[in-house]
């Protein structure tokens, strides 16, 4: 789960992390008020989403005067930003958070996050921080540093010291980014994020650390242990079909295609991906209907899947081991019965009582193609999405 920026400050700040002074405002002319409180002649307003690259999409703006708070508030509230961490529709702007402006030295760069390989905390930091971490990444890695930090030790000073020197910072903002990490460290810990990123992280003109923009992470399984943070979530933020699939226990991620996929087990799921994209197709989402699945939790899954207009055709590619294949056909009739299926449908129904199943399919006059072979019924959903 994810936070917005002002959230993940206020958090920040708890944990003496500094940042900028700033007030949220959800209408323009409570950004002008924000302004007047905060005080001074120059602003930040940034618009909160849950993504980066605000910067280079427009949704961070450094204006002088009240009416240009206002101006640029009233530009970005109610629009939806597009930016490189997003989809083509972008995410809603419903509020922004109006800031004091840094004096900026340098733009550094530090994030934490759970290696799983190494079943620890690692820290990475660059002092190419700022709005083109990815390329950095990407083309010269050698400019990014990481520590490892031993679970049972927890992060130790020096550790710190040595991501510090590494950006070249002098000793005093060293002593300063040490704390900034050990806050870091405890966020990631104590409110079991999994992941902590400040990007930047400034050495302001007055030669200060402090955490310019800041992006948190939480482990969903962790949510029960972590109300106040559960508390926070906006579900604007979030893709309106992975969120009605969660609330009937579905796995289901929005991926863009046009195959729509129903499939049980996430490892069967993944596998259904990969040979659709092998013989041509894109799939429009991962859903995994689950072992112990029900005919209502199919039907939801098929109502889910056809909502998107992408959706050209649909796969289902089910194993019937603990899960009866005539459920799933049930699941599937009463989907279409309820929802007036208009595309075609590719069914493989293997394992227990796929006889019985596949009859009801047949015997339902739906427009269902019925292939039991895995390569063949992924060709014929390519094609069929193709031909739409
Ligand atoms: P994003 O990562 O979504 O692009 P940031 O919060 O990192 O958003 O802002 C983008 C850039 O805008 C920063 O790299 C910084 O140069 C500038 N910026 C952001 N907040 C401030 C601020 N309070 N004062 C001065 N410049 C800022
Ligand atoms: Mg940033």
């Amino acid at each position: 789960m994810n936070l917005h920026e002002y959230q993940s400050k206020e958090i920040f700040a708890r944990y003496g992390i500094p940042v900028p002074q700033g007030q949220l405002a959800a209408s323009p002319e409570q950004a002008r008020a924000a302004a007047k409180q905060l005080g001074g002649e120059k602003f930040v307003v940034k618009a909160q989403v849950h993504a980066g690259g605000r910067g280079k999409a427009g949704g961070v703006k450094l204006v002088e005067g009240f009416d240009a708070v206002e101006e640029a508030a009233k530009k970005m509230l109610g629009q939806r930003l597009v930016t490189k961490q997003t989809d083509a529709a972008g995410l809603p702007i419903n509020s922004v958070w109006v800031e004091k402006p840094s004096g900026i030295a340098r733009e550094l760069y530090v994030a934490g996050l759970v290696d799983r390989s190494r079943e620890r905390i690692v820290f990475m930091a660059s002092a190419a921080g700022g709005m083109d971490i990815e390329e950095v990444a990407e083309h010269t890695p050698e400019k990014i540093k990481r520590i490892f930090v031993h679970p049972a030790a927890g992060l130790q000073p020096y550790q710190a010291r040595e991501l510090g020197f590494f950006m070249d910072l002098t000793k005093e903002q060293v002593d300063q980014f040490t704390k900034i990490m050990q806050g870091l460290y405890r966020i990631a810990t104590e409110c079991d994020a999994s992941m902590v990123e400040v990007n930047p992280l400034i050495v302001t003109t007055e030669g200060n650390v402090m955490a310019l923009d800041a992006k948190l992470n939480f482990d969903t399984n962790a949510l029960y242990r972590q109300k106040e943070i559960a508390g926070m979530r906006d579900p604007s933020q979030e893709d309106e079909a992975e969120r009605e699939a969660s609330k009937f226990d579905l796995n289901y991620v929005t991926l863009g295609g046009d195959i729509g996929c129903m499939v049980n087990g996430a490892g069967l799921a993944m596998a259904t991906m990969d040979i659709v994209k092998l013989h041509g197709g894109k799939p429009a989402n991962f859903l995994d209907v689950g072992g112990g699945t029900t005919a209502e939790k199919v039907t939801e899954a098929f109502k889910l899947i056809t909502r998107s207009p992408e959706v050209k055709a649909i796969f289902i590619n089910i194993f019937g081991g603990i899960v009866r294949c005539d459920l799933i056909a049930e699941g599937i009739i009463q989907a279409c019965k309820q929802t007036g299926l208009k595309i075609p449908v590719v069914a493989r129904l293997q394992g227990t009582n796929m006889e019985k199943g596949r009859d009801m399919l047949n015997a339902s006059g739906l427009k269902i193609t019925p292939v039991s072979d895995l390569t063949e019924a992924a060709k014929t959903v390519v094609a069929l999405a193709k031909s739409a």
